[in-house]
């Protein structure tokens, strides 16, 4: 299995690889689940044991990622990254787990969508940090046992509901992300922007706080091209006007919505007359994957209250109506 020691591809270039936070005390936001986990850090480093296995989910870009990064680095052990999907056999877990040295973080992302042999593999490795391989086959076959050492597994999932109980019940220290504020937004931008020299007016900051949907990711990817405008069409500096013009440019409405989010609104809107539609006629209609739809578009439209999850299907607000500039037909029982 190739394990991830490669760069996330946002983090390409080395000059934003250095605005991911390195430690606890400045990551911004998610005070509940910083707290709790710098106690829990604390208490495994003073008994001298692997912590116990944590679990975040919540919508990609809230630093699941970054906050394993910086477990691994607060415990002062080494940090191995993989991803469900690449893990396809159960010797290429295997193989991990046997390299692994004691308390190391094993961070495996997208862990809803491991193959169940491999998930039966890392039951009693989590459990009893043992392995159970079978080696051989047919009548030749045999079992062996292989003893680990203790480490601390950190599933990320966007996805909660898909994860199967046995593997969710594994998990010590369950974490839910939230989506970000607006003020702590705007704290990771002035940041960011101070570290890639480009000063950002308070106002300028807070506007693409304003538009980066709840979401740190955004909210770096948003800077990055603000501050392109800024260098090349501005004064080198992000003010209120440029901020709003480059974003507006982008693509990227005053709720923070873009292109994809207004689509799948207007379709719900103009093309099923504001619902109730169910999410698999969506995911036709706009030909993306269901998963697309539920893990990245839906969660900020619902944050957002912008649509509504019911049982016959999604269906407008009348805040999305409003948006976008729509006035909702007047049908009988609505
Ligand atoms: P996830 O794993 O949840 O998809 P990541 O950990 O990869 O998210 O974070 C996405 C991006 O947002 C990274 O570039 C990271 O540096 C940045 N980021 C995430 N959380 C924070 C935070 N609290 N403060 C500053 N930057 C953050």
């Amino acid at each position: 299995p190739t394990l991830r020691a490669d760069p996330l591809p946002e983090d390409a270039a080395a000059d934003t690889r250095a605005l991911r936070p390195q430690h606890l005390e400045n990551f911004i936001g998610q005070a509940e689940a910083r707290a709790n986990l710098s106690v829990f850090i604390q208490s495994a480093r003073q008994r001298g044991e692997a912590m116990d296995h944590t679990l975040f989910h919540g919508p990609p870009g809230l630093g699941k990622t970054t906050l394993a990064q910086i477990m691994a680095r607060e415990l002062g052990v080494n940090f191995r990254m993989t991803s469900g999907p690449v893990l396809a056999k159960a010797g290429d877990l295997a193989a991990i787990l046997t390299n692994l040295e004691a308390r190391d973080v094993l961070f495996i992302d997208e862990i809803h969508r491991l193959n169940p042999v491999v998930e039966e593999v890392l039951y009693p490795a989590l459990e009893d940090f043992e392995l159970d391989l079978v080696i051989g086959e047919g009548p030749a076959a045999r079992t062996v046992r292989i003893e680990l050492q203790p480490f601390t597994l950190v599933g990320a999932t966007t996805r909660l509901g898909l994860l199967t109980t046995p593997l969710r019940d594994r998990f010590g220290i369950p974490t839910r992300l939230q989506f970000y504020t607006v003020d702590e937004l705007h704290e990771i931008v002035t940041r960011n922007a101070r570290l890639m020299g480009v000063p950002a007016d308070p106002d300028g900051a807070r506007e693409i706080a304003r538009r980066a949907r709840g979401t740190p990711r955004i909210a770096g990817r948003l800077l990055r091209r603000v501050v392109d405008f800024a260098v090349v069409e501005g004064d080198g500096r992000i003010s209120r006007e440029l901020a709003d013009s480059s974003l507006t440019r982008l693509g990227v409405d005053h709720l923070g919505l873009d292109g994809a989010d207004r689509r799948y609104l207007n379709m719900i809107g103009e093309g099923y007359q504001g619902g109730p539609v169910g999410i698999e006629t969506m995911s036709a209609a706009l030909s993306e994957s269901r998963d697309a739809l539920e893990e990245v578009i839906e969660p900020y439209l619902l944050q957002q209250t912008l649509i509504q999850r019911t049982p016959r299907g999604r269906m407008l607000t009348q805040r999305a109506w409003q948006h976008l500039g729509l006035t909702p037909p007047r049908a009988a029982g609505r």
